[in-house]
């Protein structure tokens, strides 16, 4: 990886320069002790710089139509104005190796198009937990200008959680289904999402898409109402014919609106600042902790102990936070 000065990012990327926007994404993303220092420079930098943007969360399981979505949808609104930029979160390549954004081709289109930028997740370890770069992803497209940014992740483990901490609007995709098919979703996410979009409403599924439509509203009619005020809508469209992208987005437009004018836009962006504030914190200081050779050495005699029952949890552990207690004395 080529390296460059810190004055070089800054000045690239108020320039809305997207080379070096990936080259800045690919240094956040480094595990490098000098990379990570320059990172933590340049982010201090810039974050003052940012563009006022919307962040949209989107996740469904592989197959539901996420690529051929955000395509259209991510041109439509290159259409209206915005600079549209596409990142991933892909807990899945740490099992498989694999990428769902890893290739471009799926979102042709979009990928060439001057007003978009689109990161293929990194495959490998960065991925998923507090380790995960994508925050600082989403800043530094908005400092290069993008106000559109999607997250795009596969509905599996944690990754929605993730992602629904680090959006303003989180979209549950779904395709056309039976009662049964819609009992199978799960219920956190459901109460999760702002918005549901069922994509594939089109062909022999339109008739299917509506009813399914009906069904989700009764279902989300059970659930309790949002501190936000906001009830969690449903919206139908199809990617492939291109119809829905302006019911989709006038309601996260409408969304958008009504939390800045309720004042809880900022407020959550604050919120979600501080979670991520805490749980960087919190995993320096284990990390920190277990790398001390003194800890090191007593956990795994205490570990031991616990395992061939000869010492009872709650003893091990009182044993083992007195000498943590000692050592921060
Ligand atoms: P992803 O895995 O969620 O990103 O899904 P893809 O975008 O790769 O789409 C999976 C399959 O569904 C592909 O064969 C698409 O052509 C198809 N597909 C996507 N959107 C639509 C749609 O709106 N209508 C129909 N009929 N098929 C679609």
């Amino acid at each position: 990886m080529k390296r460059f000065d810190l004055k070089y990012y800054v000045d690239g990327l108020k320039a809305q320069n997207n080379v070096i926007l990936a080259q800045a994404i690919t240094l956040v993303e480094s595990k490098r002790v000098e990379d990570q220092k320059m990172a933590d420079q340049l982010l201090n930098e810039v974050i003052q710089d940012s563009t006022p943007s919307i962040r949209v969360g989107i996740t469904g399981t592989p197959g539901v139509g996420k690529s051929s979505f955000i395509e259209g949808f991510g041109t439509y609104l290159i259409d209206q104005g915005k600079k549209v930029a596409v990142l991933a979160i892909d807990p899945s390549s740490q099992r498989t190796g694999g990428s769902i954004l890893g290739d471009k081709t799926r979102m042709e289109t979009l990928s060439r198009h001057p007003m978009a930028y689109i990161r293929p997740s990194a495959s490998g370890n960065t991925l998923g937990g507090v380790n995960n770069r994508t925050r600082e992803a989403v800043l530094l497209c908005e400092v290069a200008g993008f106000d559109a940014i999607i997250v795009e992740t596969v509905g599996v483990g944690q990754s929605e959680t993730l992602v629904n901490n680090m959006v303003d609007f989180f979209l549950l995709m779904i395709q056309p289904g039976s009662g049964d098919d819609l009992q199978g979703i799960k219920k956190g996410i459901m109460e999760m999402a702002h918005g549901i979009v069922i994509n594939k409403a089109d062909g022999d599924q339109a008739k299917l898409a509506r009813q399914s439509k009906k069904d989700l509203l009764s279902a989300l009619h059970l659930f309790a109402a949002s501190e936000t005020g906001w009830s969690t809508q449903v919206e139908l469209c199809s990617a492939l014919e291109k119809t829905g992208f302006e019911s989709v987005w006038q309601m996260i437009a409408s969304f958008q609106k009504e939390m800045i004018s309720n004042g809880l836009f900022y407020q959550n962006r604050s919120d979600q600042n501080l979670t991520w504030f805490e749980d960087r914190v919190n995993f320096g200081i284990l990390q920190q902790l277990a790398d001390q050779p003194h800890l090191k050495a007593l956990r795994q005699e205490l570990e031991l102990k616990v395992k061939q029952n000869e010492l009872s949890v709650s003893k091990a552990t009182i044993e083992m936070l007195d000498r943590v207690k000692q050592l921060l004395a």
